[in-house]
């Protein structure tokens, strides 16, 4: 029997693991991705408040796939998917596919909002969490350099989002000028220095139970955060966010984490893309009108009666969705009936500081110093390799006993977004 090509647009969360479950008797697959490394994005954050280096979450996707011959790597953008003549364009080649799976993940949605976009900063890569990391280092330089002033508007950092992001980011850079900023910025006075939370709803984690909402906002209270709630940003000129309020904030740094949209490819027909930016996928993720094309993980879009709305946008759903078609496109050739996708939601979780953070389990609720080392555990479990398994445990209990993560480094070309 002849192989099927099975071409994977995407080395995140679901396309990586694609690649990995697919039986390499029956497929050669071509991975594709612009970039030449998987993100491990739940750590963004760390990386942007110098708690982690960046190629500790960042695997090089060839050398993860280097044993695997029926696995082909290539670095490229794709630009166009040609359904006629069934080929996927990139900048530099045409690749053909017996079947096609789209897994190319999201960008940040500034809801259209173009002078937000110009100014704001994002965390949607590592690039952009070495960019946040820069940003904010260089303004305690600058700031220290001179009379530090109660009304400068460097000393704003501005977070917009509550989500697990948001309130990460907040917890993260509260504890940097607690603990940091006071031994190696002695001219810096901390209590001028303010973080700002923005969020649009009612509560910050406001997809979590009652409980994390409730902790999470008590607990960056207490670490010094500012938290404003039922509140959007209206606009931002690269000094002062305008509030649904009415309210001004001045402020040199605005993160902008507030919502995401879907890298939809042009070539497909019309009505498989949702104004979400989604492709519409039924039980199977195989997406409308599409017989011989797939979207998984965050780019996809599915109902069913227990996710009417879609599922979330977490890296469980992308992985799950991941093995089920690997499994489903098994079956196929096979001619064995295939499986329906159903998600079972194993919880979620943010860390919001040191021994401070909150879980949701299907059966349980808990915060506090246990959700805190769980937390550390499954995403620990979760990194690729061994290697930077035990290099994030070192730099992470290393952080814990000494309260100090010593990655303060500025590594940095000129960029709009910097000072
Ligand atoms: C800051 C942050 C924190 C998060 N924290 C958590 C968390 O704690 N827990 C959790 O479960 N989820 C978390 N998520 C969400 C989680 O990361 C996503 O749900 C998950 O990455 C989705 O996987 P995916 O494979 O669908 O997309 P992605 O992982 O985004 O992968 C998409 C891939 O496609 C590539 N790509 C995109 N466009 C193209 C193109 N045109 N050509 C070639 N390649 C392309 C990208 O380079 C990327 O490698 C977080 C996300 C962010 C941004």
């Amino acid at each position: 029997m002849d192989k099927q090509k099975i071409v994977i647009l995407g080395a995140g969360f679901a396309g990586l693991s694609l690649a990995k479950n697919l039986d390499e008797k029956l497929f050669d697959i071509v991975l594709i991705d612009k970039l030449n490394h998987h993100q491990f994005q739940p750590l963004f954050y760390q990386v942007a408040a110098a708690q982690l280096e960046p190629s500790s979450i960042s695997f090089p996707i060839r050398n993860i796939f280097r044993n695997k011959k029926h696995i082909s790597v290539k670095m490229g953008t794709v630009l166009h998917i040609n359904t006629e003549s069934r080929l996927v364009q990139t900048e530099t080649e045409a690749i053909s596919y017996d079947k096609l799976v789209i897994a190319t993940g999201c960008k940040t949605n500034f809801f259209n909002n173009a002078q937000i976009e110009q100014h704001a900063l994002t965390l949607k890569s590592t690039t952009e969490a070495i960019q946040v990391r820069n940003h904010l280092l260089t303004i305690f330089e600058t700031l220290s350099s001179q009379l530090h002033l109660a009304d400068d508007p460097r000393n704003n950092i501005v977070i917009v989002g509550g989500g697990p992001t948001g309130v990460e980011l907040a917890g993260a850079f509260s504890e940097i000028i607690k603990r940091v900023l006071p031994e190696e910025y002695p001219q810096l006075d901390p209590a001028k220095m303010r973080v700002i939370l923005v969020e649009g709803s009612a509560n910050t984690l406001n997809n979590m139970s009652e409980l994390a909402k409730q902790a999470s906002q008590s607990y960056l209270k207490s670490m010094g955060v500012e938290i404003i709630t039922q509140t959007f940003v209206k606009s931002y000129d690269g000094l002062d966010a305008i509030l649904s309020s009415g309210e001004k904030l001045t402020t040199k740094t605005l993160i902008w984490a507030a919502g995401v949209s879907g890298n939809i490819l042009p070539g497909l027909n019309p009505d498989a893309y949702l104004p979400n930016a989604r492709y519409k996928v039924d039980r199977y993720n195989t997406i409308l009108n599409h017989d011989d094309i797939y979207a998984i993980g965050d780019i996809s879009y599915m109902e069913t009666s227990s996710y009417p709305k879609g599922h979330p946008q977490v890296a469980n759903v992308a992985i799950n969705q991941a093995s089920n078609l690997a499994k489903n496109l098994k079956r196929m050739v096979h001619k064995k009936p295939i499986n329906a996708y159903e998600y079972l939601d194993l919880g979620s979780m943010a860390t919001i500081g040191k021994n401070k953070a909150v879980v949701d389990l299907p059966f349980m609720r808990f915060k506090g110093f246990v959700a805190w080392l769980v937390w550390m555990f499954l995403h620990l479990m979760l990194i690729l390799s061994v290697r930077n398994k035990l290099i994030i445990l070192i730099h992470w209990s290393w952080a814990y006993f000494s309260s100090d993560s010593s990655l303060r480094l500025i590594f940095k070309g000129k960029t709009k977004k910097e000072n």
